[in-house]
């Protein structure tokens, strides 16, 4: 067999120093569960029964009831999860949608892809997730949903945008796709607005071996649709009551996130602990002065999907990491009306601007040591003390 190698170009830049460790340790979770996982794989394939099946309807309640609302409708991924709940409640050509710049492509990408306006306002600075005061700015006649997102793991202040979305008769739909257990005001997100979405990419909270979403509401007749338009529409074969889409998650995947789900809870403290620790750690190194650590308001419960902390000089202190051999993310680094499928929609955002050539995400997984991130806020310390 003849292999062909793929050359790569001369590098100009230093080469990357190779990470002491990953930025998101997935092989680490998949030893302490392989047991069940391949056990879970086995089954269904025994079953050879793929599509839908117990194992999505079982997945289907187990969420339902993890997030406390009554129904959960799976489908292929967040980003679908978006789009269905945006086509569920008649958002179309010519409807505007409001929703963040400094998020996910996914996000607005959905309300795009319906023939509607995304409406970007700015974020709050601190909470990086919608501004309610630039929200009540936005509204127009045309108005018809918001897409606030629970941005890194941290809801968005529900108060004011439920407050406007009653007055002016709009339906929100959470963007929870990074908080599966994030809660507000002793309510989880999924079940605040009117559909919650969420996504089982490997890298959430709650990740499956692939691409995956669900659904989450509390209104029946919803839920009826979503469940329609994940299979063309057909509620029986080959007749097509509305025009839908093929959605479905599948029932390995369904399968694997079942084994998964019982430990999340678990997994969600671990990386809550070891939020408190970055924060002793800063503190103990007097970093404060310097870097600006994610907040968790009162009333709310912060998942980390991400821990992102803020500097002036990121870019600087990124690549002097790098050289420490310690892997850090930027989300994100260029905010949506500044990338060309949305730059005709104009607008100046300064806070999203500004947060996406300051934000820094650190290594936060369930499983990341001590030492691991004692070696992450030294290396930050070191940092600024040559600077
Ligand atoms: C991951 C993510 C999505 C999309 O989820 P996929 O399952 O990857 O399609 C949407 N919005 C946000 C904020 C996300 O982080």
């Amino acid at each position: 067999m003849v292999t062909v190698a793929l050359s790569t170009p001369a590098e100009t830049k230093p080469k990357p120093i190779a990470p002491v460790f990953p930025f998101l340790d997935l092989q680490a979770q998949f030893q302490s569960i392989r047991d069940e996982v391949m056990d879970a794989i086995a089954t269904t394939m025994q079953s050879q029964r793929f599509i839908f099946g117990p194992e999505v309807q079982n997945l289907e309640s187990e969420i339902a009831k993890y997030v406390g609302c009554k129904f959960a409708i799976a489908c292929a991924s967040g980003s679908d999860a978006l789009l269905l709940a945006l086509m569920a409640l008649g958002v179309g050509p010519g409807d505007e949608v409001i929703t963040t710049p400094f998020t996910f492509v996914a996000t607005a990408g959905s309300i795009a892809r319906l023939g509607a306006i995304p409406v970007f306002v700015d974020i709050d600075p601190v909470t990086y997730n919608l501004d309610p005061r630039e929200v009540a700015k936005a509204l127009t006649l045309n108005t018809r949903a918001m897409i606030p997102v629970h941005l890194y793991g941290l809801s968005a202040e529900m108060k004011p945008l439920l407050e406007i979305a009653n007055a002016e008769d709009i339906d929100i739909i959470e963007d929870a796709a990074q908080a599966l257990g994030a809660s507000w005001q002793g309510q989880k997100a999924g079940d605040i607005g009117r559909v919650g979405c969420f996504s089982f990419f490997p890298s959430k909270n709650l990740g499956g071996a692939g691409d995956g979403g669900i659904m989450t509401t509390n209104d029946a007749d919803l839920a009826d649709r979503l469940r329609l338009l994940r299979v063309h529409g057909s509620r029986s074969k080959y007749h097509c009551e509305i025009l839908g889409v093929n959605s479905r998650l599948d029932a390995l995947q369904a399968a694997i996130l079942r084994v998964k789900l019982p430990h999340l809870e678990t997994w969600t403290e671990r990386r809550r602990a070891n939020a408190e620790r970055y924060r002793a750690l800063f503190s103990e190194m007097k970093l404060n002065d310097h870097v600006i650590l994610p907040t968790e308001p009162a009333g709310t419960r912060h998942v980390y999907n991400q821990f992102v902390i803020r500097v002036l000089e990121r870019d600087e202190l990124r690549e002097h990491l790098m050289q420490s051999g310690i892997p850090t993310e930027v989300y994100y680094p260029e905010p949506l009306h500044r990338q060309p499928a949305f730059s005709h929609l104009g607008g100046v955002f300064p806070e999203a601007e500004r947060a996406s050539r300051e934000v820094l995400a650190l290594p936060i997984y369930p499983e990341l040591t001590e030492a691991q991130q004692t070696r992450v806020v030294s290396t930050i310390a070191e940092f600024y003390t040559r600077n």
